[in-house]
């Protein structure tokens, strides 16, 4: 097996949220940290993170570089790139990284994230996070009391909605390519006095990251300040399938499962944020983040604290080997030999 490049005691792949805050967690326990970051995190596209006691509305690049800067105080390394390979080898894990370099380590924690699959619509990719939005309480504020709509794909954009409808009273459902709703939904759309519109969506116009209006197929043209959409939830998960892991595949999703303290079923790979809870904000994601670094800490202190007590015990076993081939050496010599030594 030919040396790594790195070798570290966990090996932390993303730097967003969730993997910056393990790393405090880890190097502030002394362990050794290398936190491998491809830089794309995934609400680099907002102005601004909300919901985050202490620093509301903060751009998320700013939180970021404050994080890693409190990492390497500690000591944790950051390393740009993208973590592309990784095996199990003797002792730990082997990452590979897109330049060739390799990471070992004892242990391995993703903090990928997940990626947003989008609607494919004309239009619509350049405006998100702007004026393309999908959750209410990381944007939602900020539009309120606007022209909102909602982009209809799932059946989950009724609750969009209801949400979005707390916000405005100019919410409108593009019904788009949902399934129809039921007599329920109905009732609960007039109710609320939501607009809504039959009818394919054919494209997005906008003056910059504003957004301006909802264009249909049939040509109709409605005036909006905000598209509500439903992105499906992809958790960057090949690094665990290469370990052979088995991501959780949902109709709205998929994330890479794990127990309390997100350990895996894959032997010493945990996982934090976006990547195991599809729903998790900066906040949630780095409190996953704290005690996912604190439950490996926990396991490397187990199997530190095994390897030392095996240690002491060897020169023991050692002198009690001896002990027991001289004896067996005296029994020889004694014309003893059918006697079964007693351990
Ligand atoms: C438009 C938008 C706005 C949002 N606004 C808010 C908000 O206001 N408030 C809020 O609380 N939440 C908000 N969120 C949610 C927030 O983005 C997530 O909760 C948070 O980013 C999750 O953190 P994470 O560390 O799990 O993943 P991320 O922040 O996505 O970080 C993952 C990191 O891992 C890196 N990475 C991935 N794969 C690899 C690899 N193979 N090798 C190396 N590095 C890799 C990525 O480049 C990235 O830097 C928003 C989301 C979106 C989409």
């Amino acid at each position: 097996m030919n040396a790594p490049d790195h070798s570290t005691d966990v090996v932390v792949i993303g730097g967003g949220p969730a993997g910056l805050a393990a790393a405090v967690m880890l190097a502030r326990s002394l362990r050794s940290v290398l936190v491998v970051d491809a830089g794309e995190p995934r609400n680099a596209t907002a102005a601004g993170a909300h919901n985050l006691l202490g620093r509301e509305g903060v751009p998320p690049l700013d939180l970021l570089t404050a994080g890693r800067a409190e990492a390497e105080g500690y000591g944790a390394r950051i390393l740009p790139g993208r973590a592309v390979s990784a095996r199990h080898v003797d002792g730990g894990i082997e990452v590979g990284l897109a330049d060739g370099a390799t990471v070992r380590a004892r242990r391995m924690l993703l903090a990928t994230g997940l990626v947003d699959e989008l609607p494919d619509l004309p239009g619509l990719r350049p405006l998100w996070g702007r004026s393309v939005l999908h959750c209410p309480f990381c944007h939602g504020w900020e539009v309120r009391g606007r022209r909102i709509g909602v982009l209809g794909t799932i059946p989950q954009n009724l609750h969009q909605v209801l949400l979005f409808r707390r916000l405005s009273e100019n919410v409108t459902l593009f019904l788009h390519t949902m399934p129809e709703p039921d007599d329920e939904a109905w009732e609960q759309l007039a109710a609320l006095g939501v607009r809504v519109v039959r009818g394919t969506v054919r494209e997005l116009r906008a003056e910059g990251d504003a957004l301006r209006s909802v264009v249909l197929e049939d040509g109709h043209v409605f005036d909006q300040d905000a598209l509500v959409v439903a992105p499906r939830f992809v958790a960057r998960g090949e690094l665990y399938e290469q370990l052979g892991g088995e991501l959780t595949r949902q109709p709205t999703g998929v994330f890479v499962p794990a127990g309390p303290g997100g350990r895996t079923d894959v032997p010493g790979v945990w996982v934090a944020g976006n990547s195991a809870d599809l729903t998790a904000t900066v906040a949630v994601s780095a409190a996953a983040g704290t005690s996912t670094g604190a439950a490996i800490h926990g396991d490397l202190m187990m199997e530190d604290v095994a390897a030392a007590v095996q240690a002491r015990r060897a020169p023991f076993s050692a002198a009690a080997e001896a002990r027991q081939t001289q004896r067996l050496l005296g029994d020889r010599r004694h014309g003893l030999d059918s006697v079964v030594p007693s351990r």
